[in-house]
């Protein structure tokens, strides 16, 4: 099937006399009519639901529909990008384990790995995507378990050479993780690039509304656990859960399993279900919508660019962009809905611009529906120092522009009005 075809079709599959519309099921526990039955679902030796907190069917059906989206072979939601993050880095990597991530990443990323892992003894070496093969192949360390970077950066929109960094990545006997919520499966399937492991808030693109927080892992189920050697995890007793050892146990969903598992069971990140349906609501109209944010927010950009109260504008679907190659390669159908831009007179005008937007609504959130906008320096980003800002890629100056799919004339007007508002 398209991939158009399965943002309606995958997933939940009514059979003779079912709801046509995927139900929530909205309990937290399920009955069995042996004690013995039951007791194979503990061993994962019968399949069945018997804990929300584990797996529940609404959940089940949007995570088939995603894996199918992503070309991946299970995925497992979250209750929020952060967890989809923090689940998928902790599947692989322990205490006196080591990460590369792009220094171009998220925010939230940034601060989970930076800060949080960081007490847990996880350590992560941030580095510059744009740097060359060799000079990436520096930051690896015997203990480094995973590569992770974004395919298309928020906020700093830098695009991700993705079979650069598996190439890295798989040379070393790692996985790479990709965090595609930006992109969007359907604008990009880092997969079919070498990436191993796909993350995303579902908060973003793919509800698409802004309705439901989110988070779904995708595993790629094509990475050799055993074969690499690194990674006793998979590759000897679990222990804690009834002896599986998961490379062997679970083949090409050994990654999917073990954060279930183990992640789900201990941390109880886990979805509720009317956000799933929610979510599988989105995911039905992401075909039709990611075409529509690309073009009015090239649109957008190409306003920017020709306009004299503006000092840069950052849209790796323009003409000028540095990434133009790679978005040849990787984005061809467009490069989703996010803008950047820093408008002359620096941070105070950049406030006085937000302040005076109709349209387009402050928010700190960016990739749904609406048009809507924010300044980082004085928000989302405000507990980073200027230099840790340039590090990312985040300058004083900068809007970050989601743009909406309302028509691309009235969200132009609103700007070209709040811009003249910020100068006057
Ligand atoms: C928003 C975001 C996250 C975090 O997701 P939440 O759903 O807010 O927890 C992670 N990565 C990227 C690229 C994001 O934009």
């Amino acid at each position: 099937m398209e991939i158009e075809t399965k943002c309606i079709q995958s997933g939940y599959k009514p059979k003779n006399g079912d709801p046509r519309v995927m139900p929530i099921v909205q309990s937290t526990t399920y009955k069995y009519d042996s004690a013995d039955y039951m007791g194979k679902l503990f061993d994962l030796e019968a399949e069945g639901y018997f804990y929300t907190r584990l797996a529940n069917p609404t959940c089940g059906y949007v995570e088939e529909k995603i894996a199918d989206l992503e070309g991946g072979s299970g995925a497992m939601l979250t209750s929020a990008g952060q967890a989809a993050t923090l689940c998928a880095v902790m599947t692989i990597a322990e205490a006196g384990d080591h990460i590369i991530c792009s220094s171009a990443v998220y925010g939230g990323t940034f601060n989970l790995l930076g800060v949080t892992l960081k007490k847990f003894g996880i350590d992560t070496t941030f580095v510059n995507p744009d740097d060359d093969y060799d000079t990436l192949a520096k930051a690896f360390k015997d203990n480094t378990k995973a590569v992770l970077g974004e395919t298309i950066s928020n906020p700093s929109l830098d695009v991700l050479d993705i079979e650069k960094f598996a190439k890295l990545a798989h040379d070393h006997k790692v996985p790479l993780i990709v965090d595609n919520t930006f992109a969007t499966p359907i604008l990009c399937r880092p997969l079919e690039f070498g990436a191993d492991i796909i993350i995303h808030s579902t908060s973003k693109y793919m509800d698409g509304h802004a309705a439901a927080l989110g988070g779904v892992i995708v595993d790629g189920g094509k990475f050799d656990w055993a074969a690499s050697g690194k990674f006793p995890s998979f590759t000897t007793t679990d222990e804690s859960y009834h002896g599986v050892v998961y490379a062997k146990d679970f083949g090409n969903q050994a990654f999917i399993t073990k954060a279930r598992a183990q992640l789900m069971r201990d941390l109880g990140v886990t979805p509720a279900p009317m956000n799933a349906f929610l979510l599988n609501t989105g995911l039905e109209t992401l075909h039709l919508r990611m075409p529509r944010h690309c073009e009015n927010a090239l649109a957008v950009a190409e306003f920017l660019e020709k306009d004299s109260r503006v000092s840069w504008v950052n849209y790796p679907g323009l003409k000028s962009s540095k990434y133009r190659e790679l978005v040849d390669k990787y984005l061809p159908n467009g490069t989703s809905g996010v803008v950047s831009f820093g408008i002359k007179g620096g941070r105070e005008t950049a406030v006085k611009f937000l302040d005076a937007l109709k349209l387009a609504a402050i928010v700190t959130h960016v990739a749904d529906a609406r048009t809507c906008a924010l300044h980082p320096a004085s928000t989302t980003h405000r507990q980073m120092t200027d230099e840790q800002l340039i590090e990312c890629g985040v300058s004083p100056d900068l809007v970050r522009f989601s743009v909406g799919i309302e028509n691309a004339k009235d969200i132009i007007a609103d700007l070209d009005q709040a811009l003249d508002a910020a100068n006057a």
